[in-house]
C-alpha cells in the first residue's frame, strides 16, 4: 500500500472554490495546514512547512491569526536539537471540540473528540432493542451533559456533534429512512438531536463516517480509492472515489449490504431476501452457529448457541470441528461479498472494520485467502484486504470525523480569523456536506 508521496489531501471535502485567486489561495493553503495538524496530530510550524511545502514565513502569516484566537494553542515543545525548541501547536480543545455518537442496536456511545481525533472523555448507555428514537436520543444528550460536566466544559465549546448510525441514512438531510436492525423508519434524527443540543449535529451512516475516519486518521489517509466496510449488526460501506464519498443521487449510495447473494437466501429487514449481511452479517454468523450446532447434536463442541464470535474464533483455533464448518462456510459468503465489492469499485484496497472483525479475526484471514486466490478471466482479485486502525474504527471518532472535516473548511474560509469572534461566525453550519 503506497502513500501518495505529495502533500495532497486524501480526502477532498466541501464545495470546489467558487473563485480562485489570492484569497481561494490563502483559504485552500489554511486548509492544508489544519488538516496536516487533524491528521498528523500536534506539530510545530518548521514541521508544518515542511509537509505542505510552503514557506516557514507562510505558514507563520496564516497561523498567527488562529494563535491569537486560542484556536491553535501551544502543547509543548519540540525535542531538544539544534537551536532554539520550537513550540507544538495543538488544537484547543477548551474552544473547539466536536463530539461523536455511535448508536448501535442496544447501546449508544458518546465522546468529547478533539479536533486532531484524539477522545479526551467518553460515556456509554444501554437501552432494551427497539427503543423509540427519542428515548435513545435523551439517553445521548444524558451521556454528553455528564462528560460535559465531568470535564468542567461548556457547550459553547463545542462546534458540533457527529452522530453515526446503521441504515439507510440521507446525511444531507440527517433523515434516517431505515435503521432497520433498530427498528426505525422515518426519523429527523438531526433535528431530534439539535432540539436538544443547541448545537449543530451531523448525521451520518456508521460505514461512511468510518470511511473518513480512516481517510483522516486511519490506514485511509492520503489514498483517494478505497473501500471501508464495516462488518457488525449489518455490513456497510463507505467508498471513498477519486478522494470523495459516493453518497449517490438519494444520500444513501454503496448499501453493500443489501447487495443480492442468493435469492433463496433468508428475509432481510430491506424487505428483500438474500441479502449479502443476512449471510455475513453478526446475526447471520451467530444462527450458523446454532444451526451447525443442531446438526452436529452429540458430537464434542467447544460452542454452545449463546457462544459470542470471540468464542468461536477461539474454537476455531483449537480446531473444534463445528466451528471450523461455521467460519469456512461463513467466509465463503463474506468472500463473494468482497469480490462484488471490488467488481463494482475497483478500490486500491479494501478496509475492513467494526465488531466481527475485531472479534473473529479466523474469519476474515479465511476471506482473505479465498479472494485472493481466485483470479477470473477478466481479472484477479488481489486487492490487500487491511484490517482498519484500531483508532480510526472507534464508532465515536468516526461519528466526530464528518464535523472535524467540515469545521476546519469553514474555518479556512474565514477571511480574517483574527476578527471571527470564535463560537458565532465560525460556527459548523447544518447546510448539505457533498
Ligand atoms: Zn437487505
Amino acid at each position: 500500500m503506497k502513500e501518495i508521496t505529495s502533500h495532497r489531501i486524501g480526502l477532498e471535502f466541501g464545495s470546489p472554490p467558487a473563485k480562485s485567486g489570492k484569497q481561494d489561495l490563502r483559504r485552500r493553503n489554511t486548509l492544508l495546514l489544519l488538516h496536516l495538524i487533524q491528521s498528523r496530530g500536534p506539530s510545530s510550524q518548521a514541521e508544518l512547512a515542511r509537509r505542505s511545502a510552503l514557506s516557514p514565513a507562510a505558514v507563520c502569516g496564516i497561523l498567527q491569526p488562529l494563535i491569537k484566537t486560542r484556536i491553535l494553542i501551544e502543547e509543548g515543545k519540540s525535542a531538544a536539537g539544534p537551536g532554539r525548541r520550537a513550540s507544538i501547536l495543538a488544537f484547543n480543545p477548551r474552544a473547539a471540540i466536536t463530539a461523536g455518537v455511535c448508536i448501535d442496536l442496544e447501546e449508544c456511545e458518546v465522546a468529547l473528540v478533539d479536533l486532531s481525533g484524539r477522545v479526551l472523555d467518553k460515556a456509554a448507555a444501554h437501552f432494551p432493542r427497539y427503543t423509540e428514537p427519542d428515548e435513545v436520543v435523551d439517553l445521548a444528550v444524558e451521556c454528553l451533559t455528564r462528560i460535559e460536566k465531568r470535564n468542567s466544559l461548556d457547550r459553547s465549546a463545542i462546534v458540533g456533534v457527529g452522530v453515526a448510525i446503521p441504515g439507510l441514512i440521507d446525511s444531507r438531510t440527517g433523515l434516517v429512512h431505515v435503521a432497520a436492525n433498530l427498528g426505525w423508519r422515518n426519523v429527523q434524527l438531526r433535528a431530534l438531536f439539535e432540539q436538544r443540543l443547541g448545537v449543530p449535529v451531523r448525521v451520518e451512516h456508521l460505514g461512511r463516517a468510518r470511511a473518513q475516519a480512516e481517510a483522516i486518521w486511519g490506514k485511509g489517509k492520503n489514498h483517494r480509492n478505497f473501500v471501508c466496510l464495516e462488518i457488525g449488526s449489518g455490513i456497510g460501506a463507505g467508498v471513498v472515489t477519486h478522494g470523495r464519498i459516493l453518497r449517490g443521487a438519494g444520500g444513501s449510495g454503496a448499501e453493500v449490504g443489501h447487495m443480492p447473494i442468493d435469492s433463496a437466501g433468508p428475509d432481510c429487514a430491506c424487505g428483500l431476501s438474500g441479502c449479502w449481511e443476512v449471510f455475513s452479517a453478526g446475526p447471520a454468523i451467530r444462527k450458523r452457529m446454532a444451526r451447525k450446532l443442531e446438526e452436529w447434536a452429540g458430537s464434542p463442541s467447544l460452542l454452545n448457541p449463546m457462544s459470542a464470535l470471540s468464542d468461536l474464533n477461539a474454537a476455531y483455533e483449537s480446531n473444534d470441528p463445528v466451528a471450523i464448518e461455521v467460519v469456512e462456510e461463513s467466509a465463503r459468503y463474506l468472500a463473494r461479498g468482497l469480490v462484488g465489492v471490488i467488481w463494482n469499485f475497483d478500490p486500491s484496497f479494501v478496509l475492513l472494520t467494526g465488531p466481527v472483525v475485531n472479534d473473529c479475526p479466523s474469519l476474515i484471514k479465511a476471506a482473505q485467502r479465498i479472494v485472493s486466490a481466485l483470479t477470473g478471466k477478466a481479472r484477479s482479485f488481489e486487492i490487500p484486504l487491511i484490517i482498519g486502525a484500531e483508532h480510526a474504527g472507534t464508532g465515536v471518532v468516526a461519528a466526530s470525523a464528518g464535523v472535524s472535516l467540515r469545521y476546519l473548511e469553514e474555518l479556512a474560509s474565514v477571511k480574517d480569523a483574527a476578527r471571527a469572534p470564535f463560537g458565532s461566525t465560525v460556527r459548523l453550519s447544518g447546510a448539505p456536506h457533498s
